[in-house]
């Protein structure tokens, strides 16, 4: 009856999201609409066509950026549990965010405080993806440099890991509202990304929280229970979508 009740209020959160959904992509589907018909005016200048030809791309990059987003978080679970090398998880991604960090002069630095292996159970892709959303917001927090620091460590029979940035920061306010669909303070921002990590994260049986300061940063911790089970091999080679 509870799981119901559950699944019930799932369906009717995803149908409700899913009309927003279209609403916000005809947004900038009707910009690019816009510009590519004004491209088709008589004698503009060349830097002009090149001008709505670029915020015509934006449109579609934005809209593709929303579905990619949702999909994301109404897509059932294909994937089973399996052991998770946080430690490796974590090593192979940095690879992947720091031309994202070399544009803004960040600096990542990773400290893992325990010798031991840190495995939990979990969905590989799934967990990427969330950690990708979080290290992308770090990095998108600091346009002008700054430190993104990547810390694990066992607490109490748990995995802790936390990623600190020395960015804009929150307010109260924000720190509230982030998690929630399209709550963002970023001009081409879906408000999505946080929405799924929360709910990946919580499906995994993992716990999140956020402490922010305005203009001093932001620190996340992500906690999972510590598993005594061996990883086969490491997973993470390619890791998915990277734009959302
Ligand atoms: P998006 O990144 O597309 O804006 P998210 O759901 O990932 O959507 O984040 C929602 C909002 O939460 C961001 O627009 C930003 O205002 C805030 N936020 C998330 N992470 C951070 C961070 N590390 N520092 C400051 N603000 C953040
Ligand atoms: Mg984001």
């Amino acid at each position: 009856m509870m799981e119901e009740l559950y699944n019930a209020e799932k369906y009717q959160m995803l149908g409700q999201l899913a009309a927003s959904i279209s609403h916000e992509v005809r947004n900038p589907l009707t910009m690019t609409s816009g510009f590519l018909q004004m491209m088709g005016k008589q004698s503009l200048s060349a830097d002009t066509l090149e001008r709505y030809r670029k915020h015509a791309i934006e449109g579609i990059d934005q809209a593709t950026s929303i579905i990619t987003d949702y999909l994301n978080y109404a897509k059932p679970s294909v994937e089973e549990a399996r052991p998770i090398d946080v430690k490796t998880e974590l090593e192979s991604l940095t690879p992947w965010i720091a031309p994202l960090a070399d544009m803004s002069n960040v600096e990542i630095e990773m400290k893992h405080h325990d010798d031991c292996p840190l495995i939990i159970l979990g969905e590989p892709k799934k967990f990427q993806q969330c950690l990708l959303n979080l290290l992308k917001n770090a990095i998108e927090a600091m346009p002008g440099g700054g430190k993104l620091s990547i810390a694990t460590r066992v607490e109490q029979h748990q995995v802790c890991i936390a990623i600190a940035d020395t960015g804009v920061g929150m307010s109260k306010l924000q720190l509230k509202r982030i998690g929630t669909p399209f709550f963002t303070t970023k001009e081409k921002g879906t408000g999505l990304g946080l929405m799924v990590v929360v709910s990946l994260i919580s499906v995994m049986g993992g716990k999140i929280a956020f402490t922010s300061k305005r203009g001093q940063g932001t620190v996340c911790e992500i906690r999972y229970r510590l598993s005594n089970a061996i990883p086969l091999q490491a997973h993470s080679s390619v890791p998915m979508e990277l734009n959302s």
